[in-house]
């Protein structure tokens, strides 16, 4: 098995899983004052004290959920501006959350490469008297294009708002400082970088007006009430050992797409000249729609995805290149590939392999123009 799709979901590291099931022997809830209380709660802290050293924020900044949807609806839900305003490329958590408010909702527009357009942002931003709730993801689950956050942040700031920035598919593949980045509130989630599925963190300044959604018990500096997943915290808490990728991972990354662009020089890799994750590549191989690429990679054994999300038996065009103006008949022909932390060289030579013997074998079969798979 050859797994390429870590942006969906990373293969989870060995030590986590001993991590995970040694926590599960703990018997203590943090919030109790007796002894097995206050050793869950030691253990939930010295993650805390972990990732607020890895993002440069106080532990106390540090707000556990149930993963990046949920941190991202805390800090969307959490204030009340007079407008939202998203890039139109933000992950679904976003983009279907700022729907349910009553405020306006702007969606700020990218270029061809997804880069997005801060002439609008700040034609959107001077247009309010009063601030305005502004949300961009520092990279992209789908292209993997890095957003140029500080200079986004220090437009919002300008004209007095706030910036939620959502990182999740950004730690564990590139460096995520929170004061560098100037962001005021930011979203991250384990299961991206060899951590466990569902866990993950809002970053909360104490200056920053953000009320609860979760009420109860008071947890979490009053943010998120719930006994915390101690057993998934502890196993964020050993994934962020690894919160940086390894250097090797971009140059199989850029050998790999090397060798898309000799076996099929038609091929379109997007964004391929901007900053970029390390891991990701989102490539066409033209003709080949990419359900056919992703069923006929997976009977090899290879798991990848396309961008399209589906819903209801309906595959819908992948709004993250309709943002970038691409047309629907290369979207269709897209797949993501993305490495991760156990990628090996071999398995980008499987891959080669398998991608080049479809690519062969439809360009023969279609001597005319016609597109195989689509239907
Ligand atoms: N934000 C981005 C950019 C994502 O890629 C994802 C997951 O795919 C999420 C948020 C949601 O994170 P989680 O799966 O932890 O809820």
């Amino acid at each position: 098995m050859i797994y390429l799709d870590h942006n969906a979901t990373s293969v989870m590291r060995p030590e986590v899983k001993e991590a995970i099931i040694e926590a599960m022997n703990l018997v203590g809830n943090p919030s109790s004052v007796h002894r097995f209380g206050k050793k869950a709660r030691g253990l939930v802290d010295e993650v805390r004290y972990k990732l607020a050293d890895t993002l440069g924020v106080k532990p106390d900044w540090v707000v556990f959920t149930s993963g990046g949807t949920e941190a991202n609806h805390l800090a969307l839900m959490g204030m009340v501006p007079s407008a939202f305003l998203v890039s139109s490329i933000e992950h679904d958590s976003i983009l279907q959350n700022v729907k349910s408010h009553l405020c306006p909702v702007h969606e700020i527009g990218v270029d061809e490469n997804g880069l997005i357009d801060l002439d609008e942002l700040q034609e959107r931003l001077a247009g309010y008297d009063a601030p305005v709730f502004t949300s961009v993801m520092l990279a992209n689950n789908e292209t993997g294009v890095v957003q140029p956050i500080k200079e986004v942040a220090d437009l919002v700031h300008k004209y007095g708002g706030y910036l939620h920035c959502d990182a999740v598919q950004a730690l564990g593949k590139i460096r995520v400082d929170f004061h560098q980045l100037g962001v005021d509130l930011l979203t991250v989630s384990a299961h991206k970088f060899g951590g466990p599925k569902g866990v993950g963190a809002l970053i909360v300044p104490d200056n920053i007006p953000l009320q609860p959604v979760l009420l109860g018990g008071g947890q979490e500096n009053k943010m998120r009430a719930g006994t915390e997943n101690i057993p998934a915290i502890i196993g964020f808490g050993a994934a962020l050992g690894h919160a940086s990728m390894d250097l090797s991972i971009q140059s199989l990354r850029d050998d790999m797409e090397k060798m898309i662009q000799e076996i099929s020089p038609e091929s379109i890799i997007f964004a391929q000249n901007v900053d970029r994750l390390p891991n990701t590549s989102y490539i066409t191989m033209p003709g080949v729609s990419h359900e056919t690429q992703i069923m006929s990679l997976d009977l090899d054994g290879i798991a990848v995805s396309s961008g399209s999300a589906c819903s209801s038996g309906k595959v819908a065009m992948s709004h993250v290149l309709r943002a970038m103006g691409i047309d629907e008949k290369t979207a269709e022909t897209t797949i993501r590939i993305s490495l991760g932390w156990n990628t090996t060289q071999e398995d980008i030579d499987g891959f080669l392999i398998s991608w080049k013997k479809l690519f062969e074998r439809t360009r023969d079969l279609n001597k005319g123009n016609q597109a195989v798979g689509f239907a």
